[in-house]
């Protein structure tokens, strides 16, 4: 069933509160807020539909862990100076969250005014969904619109107190992710074939992820240090690169099980070798995934199974991607992730739905962002609703 979207809440020239996702990386420093502004665009449609409809707009957001006290370096202020700029509106900042400064501020608020209220996790109550503490952000305003997804995950005071005490909605954004996302997982045959495309740091962390796919599946390419794991199952040697000995066993019924559906296994057949765990690395080189060199690591996926991979990306209509194909961090084991990234953002017609905190992070360097369908602003809470987990802010809005 789908949610209420904030297209279908009565708002009009009333007090809105907006749960945001503001939690930029600000101990990056002030001066590097522009360059990680992404989450704060992704929610200017959101705000700025509100301004349209006369609301006085009151945003929330948390930054970072104060762990429930007030600490100056997580204050929201820069990152709400930075907000109006891209806005073009004034936005207000408030020094506190709660109380009667935060009460008096926003009874004077004029229409289409835009309000920044102080960091949700100054306060213990946030985290512990306290029921006191949503009450008191919720007595702030006539309704509720959720636009933050990367929290949504989380079942905190602003996630799910509030909306069980205001009518509530789903931002623009959150609208966007759940349909991009949920596309993936709701296939129709005109949207077939369908392609998983992963990698990342470990088979583990993606275990419930495979498992929600793998019977949707036309395509399941593995890279990544993932991509270990599943050649050390077919009994490659895979030299002193670390790989989930626990996980062996699920690797190999992975191949099994992907074998009788029908589903097309890719994996690695040749990899980029490194011999230490670092950027500056004396030796480099590319070999075929049985050459691996006794106490070499694999970086990377090597160029021919790179084009390989976007080859058979080429012959589908919705691609899923989570996770780099190798230690993209290091420019010298990013060429992987590069070509299918951009192999990806080629494509015409195909659906490309990127989740995955780092795998978006690189998206966002190499400049792709636009010429994806859809790049998730929720790390963890992407990786969960490909899960087919429930989402606990997502739960808690009322049905359309
Ligand atoms: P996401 O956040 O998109 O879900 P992950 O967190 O699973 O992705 O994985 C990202 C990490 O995986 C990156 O830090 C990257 O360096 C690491 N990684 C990718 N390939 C390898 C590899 N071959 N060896 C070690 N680490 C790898
Ligand atoms: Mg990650």
């Amino acid at each position: 069933m789908a949610k209420r979207a904030v297209s279908q809440l009565d708002v009009a020239g009333k007090r809105v509160l907006v749960r945001v996702d503001f939690n930029i990386p600000i101990e990056q420093g002030v001066e590097a807020i522009a360059s990680y502004d992404q989450r704060l665009r992704a929610t200017l449609p959101t705000i700025r539909y509100l301004i349209d409809q006369r609301c006085r707009v009151i945003l929330c957001s948390h930054l970072g862990r104060p762990g429930g006290k007030e600490v100056d370096a997580l204050r929201l202020a820069p990152v709400g100076d930075r907000l109006a700029t891209l806005l073009g509106v004034p936005v207000k900042c408030l020094s506190e969250t709660i109380g009667p400064g935060v009460e008096e501020s926003v009874a004077s608020m004029k229409p289409g005014e835009v309000a920044l209220l102080e960091n949700l996790r100054f306060h213990a109550g946030e985290e512990k969904n306290d029921p006191e503490f949503a009450h008191s952000i919720a007595g702030l305003a006539d309704c509720f619109v959720m636009d933050a997804f990367a929290v949504t995950h989380r079942a905190h005071a602003s996630t799910v107190g509030v909306p069980g005490l205001l009518p509530s909605a789903m931002g623009l954004l959150v609208q966007r992710e759940v349909e991009s996302l949920g596309q993936a997982l709701d296939i129709k045959d005109e949207n077939k074939p369908l392609a998983a495309l992963m990698g990342g740091a470990k088979v583990s962390d993606k275990i419930m992820v495979l498992e929600n796919l793998l019977g949707k599946l036309d395509h399941l390419i593995v890279g990544g240090g993932m991509s270990v794991t599943f050649l050390k199952a077919q009994g490659y040697d895979t030299g002193a690169s670390s790989i989930e000995e626990d996980r062996l066993d699920f690797a190999k019924e992975v191949l099994s099980r992907a074998t009788q559906l029908g589903v097309q296994i890719h994996l690695p057949v040749d990899v980029v070798v490194a011999d230490r765990f670092a950027a500056d690395a004396a030796g480099v080189k590319t070999v075929l995934v049985n050459q691996v060199p006794p106490d070499w690591l694999i970086m990377d996926i090597g160029e021919t199974t790179a084009r390989l991979f976007a080859e058979s990306l080429g012959q589908c209509k919705t691609i899923v991607w989570n996770g780099p194909m190798g230690v993209f961090e290091m420019p010298r084991f990013s060429q992987g992730t590069r070509t299918v990234a951009g192999a990806m953002a080629d494509l015409n017609g195909v659906t490309t739905v990127v989740g995955g905190g780092s795998t978006a992070e690189a998206v966002e360097e190499m400049g792709l962002m636009d010429r994806m369908t859809h790049v998730s602003t929720g790390g963890g809470a992407s990786l969960e609703f490909l899960e087919g987990k429930e989402l606990p802010g997502i739960t808690a809005l009322p049905d359309a």
